[in-house]
């Protein structure tokens, strides 16, 4: 509600508000919305949110949207903190929390993106939008367009997960298969867009996904009584949600509401496509591209992200790590957080277990530490995984 300019998170070049932006018009980055604080403290403060709606636009005055009419909700956000006591138990920890974002609409946290997404697509004029995607952001998309009268345009790799596709045509979506990766199906979108008049909303290649993933840091801060976890494991894709929350927990201090802390932030991957992992370890600022990305957990099959300098960035500003975990070990642990927490989380969400039990092996996360783990999807998405019931 109180965007002052959007900011290039490489050059610092100043973007107008109330316009449609994608990248950087310097040097094509992305873009980052800045909000005169001040002002929206006037009525946002820690005490006023009681009450407030049980979404995550009970953020109403650091999000973008200026026309209320133009807030496209299907119910999003404000999702359980849980307190996983016997996954905790089997660890031998006594403050590990779940933040369960499979409870979103669509199943996943894509839903914090393409609310704040589609709402201002709606707001600046945009009718047609489209979308790469591996899975989630698909069907998300699809949900919110339906909801909001748009059009959704969505390439998605020939191999998503099957219940994504199904969803995203129930949506009443146009839906294109590629033979190829998320990247090449962003390339195609970004061939014809100009053609076809098309805004593309891909993650960080659009302004305002970012923004309604950073909400899970306000959320995250507000559940934990206006303290930070001291360790956040984070299923690594295109980074949004971990770029999100970081700049949550800036504005957060900026508002007065938290201090310095922060948690050591921890970037998971899977094996076969860690890039971010790969370049954490070369102690280089940039990723270089996976060429063969092969993973269960399509979220994570991402080999290039835009915003890889910003990931490497904040994980090492927080002294925290990046690291990646095999396929095996993932369905192994979607079940033990099933079977101890009454939650069917996705394979991405389940790498985060995964992680957490080598940083518990080598020491570098304590047993007595509070940690959150990012249960970023539903494991209902993924019934391809599992073979017939025996
Ligand atoms: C997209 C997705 C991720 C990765 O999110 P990014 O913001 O791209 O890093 C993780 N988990 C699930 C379930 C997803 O759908
Ligand atoms: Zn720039």
């Amino acid at each position: 509600m109180y965007v002052t300019f959007l900011e290039c998170s490489r050059c610092g070049a100043r973007h107008e508000r109330g316009k449609l932006h994608n990248l950087c018009r310097e040097c094509g980055s992305p873009l980052l919305v800045r909000y005169d604080l001040e002002r929206a403290g006037d009525t946002l403060t820690r005490e006023s949110l009681c009450g407030r709606v049980a979404s995550l636009w009970r953020y109403r005055e650091v999000l973008p949207v200026t026309d209320d009419a133009a807030v496209t909700t299907l119910g999003e956000g404000w999702t359980p903190l849980v307190h996983a006591r016997r996954l905790g138990e089997r660890l031998d920890m006594s403050r590990l929390y779940l933040k369960d974002e499979s409870m979103n609409p669509t199943g996943s946290f894509k839903a914090r993106g393409m609310t704040a997404a589609v709402s201002m697509a709606r707001e600046l004029g945009a009718e047609r939008l489209a979308v790469p995607s591996a899975g989630n952001a698909s069907g998300a998309l699809a949900a919110y367009a339906a909801k909001a009268g748009l059009e959704a345009h969505i390439y998605m790799p020939r191999d998503a997960p099957p219940v994504s596709i199904v969803e995203c045509r129930q949506y009443g979506a146009d839906v294109v298969l590629v033979d190829g990766f998320i990247n090449d199906c962003g390339r195609i979108i970004g061939e014809k867009k100009e053609r076809e008049g098309w805004f593309d909303v891909s993650t960080l290649k659009e302004p305002y996904r970012v923004e309604g993933k950073k909400t899970m840091g306000y959320e995250l801060a507000e559940q934990m009584d206006w303290t930070l976890p001291d360790v956040l494991l984070y299923p690594t894709g295109g980074g949004t949600g971990l770029i999100g929350m970081w700049k949550a927990f800036d504005e957060m201090e900026e508002l007065g509401w938290i201090d310095s802390r922060r948690p050591r932030m921890i970037s998971v991957q899977a094996e076969g496509c860690a890039p971010i992992v790969a370049a954490f370890e070369a102690g280089a600022d940039a990723a270089e591209a996976v060429a063969r990305p092969a993973t269960v957990a399509a979220g994570l099959r991402v080999p290039v992200a835009i915003g890889d300098f910003m990931i490497l960035r904040i994980v090492r500003a927080s002294g925290g790590c990046a690291l990646s975990v095999s396929d095996a070990e993932i369905l192994e642990d979607v079940r033990e957080i099933g079977a101890t927490e009454g939650i069917f989380v996705a394979p991405e969400s389940a790498a985060c277990l995964a992680a957490l039990r080598r940083l518990l092996g080598s020491g570098s996360v304590g047993r007595d530490e509070r940690v959150v783990l990012m249960i970023t999807g539903s494991g209902l998405k993924y019934p391809h995984l599992w073979s017939e019931p025996s």
